[in-house]
């Protein structure tokens, strides 16, 4: 089926010579909507949550366009004022994993096509996330005469460098994202590593790139009553806590947390690790990839230290940050590692492997520790080192909330606007605001 190029009525404020009038999110495999901490919805679907409602907050309407995977989920839903989930149409409406997504991408862009033209808007700017959403953002140029940005979030390059053998990614994927890096008209890459790696490993041209990392909501991430906590979540006021929050994912290394718990274990000093994310049945027993994970906090014997409490709300989630001693977060890769700086807004520290976006986050000695990544003993000693000394606890706490207020969402909401703004004028290349939050770290 073909159809003409969409010219797009005058509707909706186009009246006006604004460049920048309504903007299209582009989600295909998972939905912001979507349960946070299963095995496809986390920092990405928070991110273009938060991205898309502080912007229409600054006056920029957003559309965000996912896959329907499930029959009755309505059209359109909006998500706070000016913000829209559009679920399109494309391939089954049920769960399909990412490998089996693509056949369905040409249907997805012209499905997306259609919904504009019968709703009535056009799109100055497309902001494509993942590789799937690039590819749709490209066959979309066929209907829509906008420029589009891509985000990574991860790439297939950086995940093979430290994933096992099972789990090495697609050649299909590692393909298109280098296709992409010349096709799409503007890049942001969520850390200097990552923009490091974009230019000097995969030859994208320095002048498409901006480093713009993902906000956090400072309002609902803020140090809470820590006794308070603890009492709700059943925790005891002297007993030392290691918390975990994440998708149960191998690059998330929780095997290496494992192995850390069974070092600390064997070396007397025996904290209570709380692990948020995955899913429980109705009876509270880990399924999945968690039942995976118990499987093997049973066979390393340290069962009795461990709690799965499965995934949380996210509102709810200052609670727990603000009940542990300390959050561990053990990837093997981050792209920047939303868990990380939540923790240190709720003012708690963090041990971390020394990879992607968390090395410039935690302020090493300061906030937390960096340790290497895969190694059980390096965490083990780092999470040992805060849980021991109470006055380094004390003072990492107290500079925690204050190294990570440049990350606040207004900020970091305007640079993406004026990375939009500057491709709808017409430029491809320096559309950065010129402000560099990761410069204020020192760390690059
Ligand atoms: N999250 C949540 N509930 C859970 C587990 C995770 O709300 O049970 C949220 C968490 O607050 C964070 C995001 O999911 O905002 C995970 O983001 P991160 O960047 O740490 O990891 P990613 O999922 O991008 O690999």
């Amino acid at each position: 089926m073909s159809i003409a190029p969409y010219q797009g009525p005058s509707v909706f404020g186009y009246e006006t010579d604004m460049p920048l009038r309504r903007a299209a999110q582009i989600s295909v495999h998972t939905s912001p909507l979507a349960t946070l901490g299963g095995a496809d919805a986390g920092g990405m679907n928070v991110y273009i949550r938060e991205l898309a409602c502080h912007l229409a907050q600054a006056g920029l309407p957003i559309d965000i366009f996912t896959r329907r995977t499930d029959a009755e989920t309505p059209e359109v839903r909006a998500i706070c004022p000016d913000v829209n989930v559009i679920t399109i149409d494309a391939g089954p409406p049920e769960q399909l994993s990412k490998t089996d997504l693509f056949p369905y991408l040409p249907e997805f862009a012209e499905q997306m096509a259609l919904y504009s033209l019968r709703a009535g808007v056009r799109y100055d700017v497309v902001h494509a996330h993942y590789w799937l959403s690039g590819w749709v953002a490209e066959l979309a140029k066929r209907y829509w005469d906008a420029p589009y940005v891509q985000m990574f979030h991860t790439t297939a390059h950086m995940k093979n460098a430290v994933a096992a053998a099972a789990d090495r990614e697609t050649d299909l994927r590692l393909n298109v994202e280098k296709r992409l890096l010349t096709l799409a008209n503007g890049i942001i890459a969520a850390n200097p590593d990552e923009r490091a790696d974009l230019i000097w490993r995969m030859g994208v041209p320095t002048e498409k790139i901006c480093t713009i990392p993902p906000g956090v909501d400072l309002g609902v991430f803020q140090p809470l009553d820590r006794a308070a906590c603890r009492v709700e979540l059943g925790l005891g006021l002297a007993e030392k806590v290691v918390l975990f929050v994440g998708r149960i994912d191998p690059i998330k290394g929780i095997d290496t947390l494992v192995d850390a718990a069974a070092v600390l274990d064997s070396s007397g000093s025996r904290p209570t690790f709380v692990i948020v994310g995955g899913d429980l049945d109705s009876d509270g027993a880990p399924i999945g990839p968690l039942a995976h994970v118990a499987q093997s906090i049973d066979a390393r014997g340290v069962a009795s230290s461990f709690r799965l409490v499965g995934s949380q709300p996210q509102d709810r989630l200052p609670v727990f940050y603000s009940a542990a001693d300390v959050t561990a977060v053990p990837s093997r890769y981050e792209s920047f590692g939303l868990v990380a700086v939540e923790s240190l807004a709720c003012g708690t520290p963090v041990v971390a492997s020394r990879a992607g976006g968390l090395r410039f986050t935690i302020d090493e000695g300061a906030t937390g520790f960096l340790v290497k990544p895969q190694s059980a003993p390096a965490l083990a000693s780092g999470i040992e080192a805060i849980l021991t000394d109470e006055g380094l606890r004390g003072d990492m706490s107290a500079n925690a909330r204050r190294s990570v207020e440049r990350y606040d969402w207004s900020s970091i909401a305007r640079q993406v606007m004026h990375v939009y703004g500057r491709l709808a004028e017409g430029h491809r290349a320096h559309f950065c605001s010129g402000y560099d939050v990761f410069a204020m770290t020192g760390s690059d």
